[in-house]
């Protein structure tokens, strides 16, 4: 009989595909640097999403840049409150949130331990490949929601297929090779229609593949 230890040498890891939305008008609307839970309100379609994503099996994650710590508008503790009032939220909609990732960083902040370049904020993937690690995530099946390019961009370069929600958010239009998006929303529940019509050919296929289709 082989010892526990090295039985599990060949159980292979499990990588799985995860939806990741951002925050700041995507999931929420958009109040500037707001970390108040009473004023932390769903977007149009935002909560019958969350009920469909929740079919998938896929662990749903909310990435978002904070740079209300860096610029000296709010305590990094002050985010723990914001979190907490997601987990509520999404369990109103029969969804389970399995991690927030936040960037409190911004290179022009005022708070000096904050005021970097890091490898986090988007359109960096940082917060995506760090869930990725704390998770095991296969990114290449994952999907990121955004409502800007910087969010295509971060998803881009994670590896994840990207959504931006083209809700008149994104403002610049600065393009370019990371930065476009693999599809176009009108709002979140659009886009997690088109991530559970995809995500459903991928399982279907990937049960093929297995040969468990009869
Ligand atoms: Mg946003
Ligand atoms: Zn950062």
């Amino acid at each position: 009989m082989p010892h526990l230890q090295s039985f599990r040498e060949f159980i292979p890891i499990m990588l799985q595909a995860a939806v990741f939305l951002d925050k700041d008008g995507t999931l929420l609307e958009d109040v500037s640097y707001n970390v108040d839970p009473s004023l932390m309100r769903f977007t149009k379609g935002a909560r019958k999403a969350l009920w469909l994503l929740a079919a998938l099996p896929y662990p749903l994650f909310v990435i978002s840049n904070q740079a209300g710590v860096a610029l000296g508008h709010f305590e990094h503790d002050a985010l723990q409150a914001v979190e907490t009032q997601l987990h509520r939220m999404f369990g109103e909609c029969g969804a389970k949130l399995n991690g927030v990732y936040w960037c409190p960083h911004h290179p022009q902040g005022t708070v000096s331990r904050y005021a970097i370049e890091c490898g986090c904020r988007k359109p960096s993937p940082g917060m995506l490949l760090r869930a990725a690690r704390e998770h095991q995530l296969d990114l290449p099946r994952s999907w990121f929601v955004g409502d800007i390019l910087d969010d295509a961009e971060a998803g881009n370069r994670a590896g994840c297929h990207t959504v931006l929600l083209d809700n008149g958010h994104e403002t610049q239009w600065r393009k370019g090779g990371s930065r476009t998006p693999d599809a176009l929303a009108s709002d979140l529940l659009e886009a997690a229609h088109l991530v559970l019509q995809r995500s459903n050919a991928q399982l279907r296929l990937a049960a093929e593949n297995r040969g468990s289709v009869r």
